[in-house]
């Protein structure tokens, strides 16, 4: 039976329809309700129903999980171990950021006594944060870049001399061992930190960081010590010659250093510098967020305005115009400490030559001619069908790896098997493969001379003996006819099968260096073809189509175009190939995108993170607030009692409760409750630091709201204690706590009419993270959050699309 408002027991407010929390789901509830003992076939069923909005139907298609257990709640299902790699869950562990600014009467207090300079001086706060995070983002680039340029140079000058000796001495069985050691050594660290230090920092992290752009919090993405993890891993796989790159981390790097300095302190290590306290919230945090990320991939690609486009494209939920221009500040300062480092580093100091990580070198022919454009278009075509495949064997091998690799022994192990393989491979390429080239033709550093003849070296030998970016700049500027078609095929297929392999180990990695370096060999094979058919033609030039697959195998993979498109051009210098870049990037995502999502999508999805895309699904305009929505809600009233507090903290795990006025008696009519008139919104977070700093007072008749500061709510963010941190005496429990001085006076709220594509753009254009839904006379009578928008999703069923509603699984 509903609790009423105000009775000894509780508070909360139930609705009338308790039981039945969704409209659309009612058919599960009545199912399933008092089936509590139900066997793990039906709760199967009860999760993977899918509700056709076509023909109106529910109908069922997944596969059972392995055990799922239910809560007391009808709703929600406790689902303790599902099978891993379901890609139709949302996870409740991920919480959303609050976009929305509280503006509760402290605030207002703040602003007021504080006045217009303190609005100055925050802003100029803003631009000199941004001079920090551009410089120490590329501080930590070169460092990245210049440890593994020494490190790497070492390795393979050392692999080259065992090499010319063994040849001749008939040992070549040493320098393979060699490489195995050089390559497992390194990734054996790099693996070992990621799997027992900090999981989250494996692979990119761009696909957390989009998550983050998006407004959800992924636990633990913006540490400084999965900053530690990332840097040292990221060197360490490099090193290690695994299919992979630096340039990826990059963004993640420039995401932390951004949250961290933004915040003025650091939590990990206990240590609060006392400054920029006003931007510790989280409309604040995340706007420096994006400019991190955007400086990140300016260090990498030494591409400004491709940063911010990267931070435009994945972020542009929320968005203002000021924040456009500081950000690409900060991304020109990003590229600008690091050019004058990496210029120093290499000799040329002042020269500024080295505006990235990525360097991609001078292009001699850049000029293109009309009949070329439709070969772009079918590379285009090429790279978005590798890219498809790329994308659907790595989600199969992900799942399996969810499935089978969870242990910590077992991903290292699966790390060094394949760093063991990535040097049998090349081994065997050098070995196998007579691709003999004239010395002096080549700017390669570390020219074995294998079975080829005095003054020859080994084309093969000279890809695989450096890093994957110097191979790639290799294939874009070697001159006509410094490789064999057949040696290149291989090798493309080959470190097709490697790359895929690779990405999603536990290690820290990029997928920008392989994804160009596949790319850039078939891209060379098309060069040659082109070379044949066309032997008079002045624009022909191998190099230029290496770059035009380069571009269409990553654009295939990952799937984004405005900043790749920009990114390529920044790293190439050169804005002639805008156009039969764009080209190419265009069709590989429409080629790609007609058979799967791209990869960053595939592994959100995998993470169950409820990220919303840019656009409400389609069909959806017939679905109102009143099915998406919760309901009962759990409320407050603007003066609770501290034991209830605790007891609906404790009870429930929701992070926001509409704050309404107790209902009038002559509200109640036939025994039914009525909803609450809706006067504000607060946080769980609010509610715990008014708790731990014992905000209450013993009667509920005067209260000053003296006590209460913001300093309190700042110190606390971000890592608020949780409800059984806090101690409150049995006495205490009777005191009373005001909501009103706290709680957000004004949040945007929406009627229960209002369709889900106005929901949805409301929640993405303000970055919300509650939405209360009221009726025509402002009672509560549901709540949205972002899981309840994010699991819709437009899928494909036997050839038909169709809009499909995911379950969220609890925490
Ligand atoms: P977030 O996790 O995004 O920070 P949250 O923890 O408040 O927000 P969710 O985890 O998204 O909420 O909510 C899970 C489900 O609980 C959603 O279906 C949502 O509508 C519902 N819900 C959230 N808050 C309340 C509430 N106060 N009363 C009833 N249901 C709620």
């Amino acid at each position: 039976d509903p609790l009423l408002p105000g009775t000894a027991s509780s508070s909360m407010y139930l609705s009338p329809n308790h039981g039945s929390r969704r409209t659309s789901r009612q058919e599960y509830d009545t199912e399933y309700d008092d089936d509590e003992g139900a066997d793990i076939e039906s709760q199967a069923s009860y999760s993977t129903k899918i509700f056709n909005r076509l023909t109106g139907s529910y109908e069922s298609v997944m596969g059972p999980f392995n055990k799922v257990l239910r809560q007391n709640d009808p709703d929600r299902i406790n689902v303790k171990k599902v099978q891993a790699g379901n890609m139709h869950l949302l996870s409740a562990k991920y919480e959303s950021l609050d976009y929305d600014v509280c503006e509760n009467t402290l605030l207002i207090d703040e602003e007021r006594t504080k006045g217009f300079r303190f609005i100055q001086r925050k802003d100029l706060y803003r631009w000199v944060i941004m001079i920090f995070i551009g410089v120490i983002t590329a501080l930590i680039a070169c460092a990245i870049d210049i440890t593994i340029e020494e490190i790497s140079s070492i390795k393979y000058s050392t692999l080259k001399t065992e090499v010319d000796e063994c040849i001749l001495q008939g040992c070549l069985i040493v320098p393979f061992f060699l490489w195995i050691a050089w390559n497992v050594v390194p990734v054996l660290i790099g693996s070992f930190l990621v799997a027992y230090i900090e999981p989250v920092a494996a692979g990119s992290g761009i696909p957390q960081v989009k998550c983050y752009l998006n407004g959800v919090k992924v636990p633990r993405i913006v540490r400084i010590k999965t900053l530690i993890v990332k840097v040292l891993g990221v060197t360490t796989s490099v090193i290690g010659g695994l299919a992979v790159g630096k340039e990826g981390p990059m963004i993640h790097s420039g995401a932390v250093v951004a949250a961290g300095i933004s915040q003025g302190k650091t939590t990990s290590l206990r240590k609060d510098f006392n400054t920029f306290k006003y931007f510790r919230e989280d409309h604040e945090k995340r706007d420096f967020v994006s400019g991190g990320a955007a400086a990140g991939v300016a260090a990498a690609f030494g591409a400004p305005v491709g940063g911010v486009l990267f931070s435009l494209e994945e972020g542009a939920s929320f968005w203002n115009q000021s924040l456009t221009w500081r950000i690409f500040f900060g991304s020109m300062i990003s590229t600008f400490t690091l050019n004058v480092i990496l210029s120093a580093y290499h000799g040329r100091p002042g020269e500024l030559t080295y505006a990235g990580l990525l360097n991609f070198g001078k292009f001699d022919n850049t000029s293109y001619d009309f009949i070329e454009i439709p070969v772009f278009l079918l590379m285009g075509m090429i790279g978005g069908l590798l890219g498809a495949l790329f994308n659907h064997i790595n989600l199969k091998l992900t799942i399996f790896r969810m499935r089978h690799i969870y242990r910590k022994w077992a991903k290292v192990l699966e790390a060094i098997i394949v760093a063991a393989c990535t040097a049998t491979v090349g081994f065997s390429m050098i070995l196998f493969i007579n691709d003999c080239k004239p010395l002096g033709e080549d700017p390669t550093r570390y020219p074995i001379q294998m079975y080829c003849g005095d003054g020859q070296y080994s084309a093969i030998g000279a890809i695989w003996f450096q890093t994957p970016e110097a191979s790639v700049r290799s294939l874009f500027h070697d001159p006509p006819g410094s490789h064999r078609l057949t040696s290149i095929l291989i090798f493309f297929c080959l470190y097709f099968c490697l790359s895929i392999w690779t990405y999603g180990l536990s290690v820290s990695s990029g997928l920008f260096i392989p994804a160009l370096l596949t790319g850039a060999a078939w891209g060379r094979v098309v060069g040659m073809g082109m070379e044949h058919f066309f032997s008079e033609a002045s624009w022909v030039d191998p190099g230029k189509y290496a770059l035009i697959g380069a571009a269409a195998q990553l654009g295939g993979i990952v799937r984004m175009t405005l900043s790749l498109t920009v990114i390529l051009i920044e790293a190439t210098g050169n804005l002639t190939l805008g156009l039969p870049l764009m080209i190419t990037l265009m069709v590989a995502k429409w080629v790609g995108d007609y058979f799967n999502e791209g990869i960053y999508d595939t592994h959100i999805q995998l993470m169950g993170v409820p990220l919303l895309p840019w656009e409400p699904p389609p069909l959806s305009h017939n679905i109102y607030a009143t099915e998406v929505m919760s309901c009962p809600v759990v409320t407050f009233h603007m003066k609770e009692t501290v034991g209830t507090i605790i007891d609906v903290l404790t009870s429930e795990s929701y992070n926001g409760f509409p704050v309404v006025d107790p209902p009038n008696p002559s509200d109640y009519e036939d025994g039914q409750v009525n909803f609450g008139t809706f006067r504000g919104l607060i946080l769980r977070s609010q509610l715990i630091v008014l708790l731990q700093h014992k905000l209450f007072i013993e009667t509920s008749e005067s209260w000053d709201h003296k006590g209460v500061a913001l300093k309190y709510f700042r110190d606390a963010y971000p890592r608020y204690p949780t409800i059984q941190q806090v101690h409150i005496s049995d006495e205490e429990r009777h005191f009373t706590v005001d909501l009103q001085p706290i709680m957000n006076p004004a949040p945007y709220t929406a009627l229960n009419n209002a369709s889900m594509p106005r929901i949805f753009r409301l929640f993405r254009g303000l970055g919300l993270r509650h939405l209360v839904i009221v009726n025509d006379n402002n009672k509560v009578v549901g709540i949205v959050t972002r899981k309840d928008l994010a699991r819709y999703r437009l899928e494909k069923h036997m050839g038909k699309m169709r809009l499909e509603e995911l379950t969220i699984l609890d925490r």
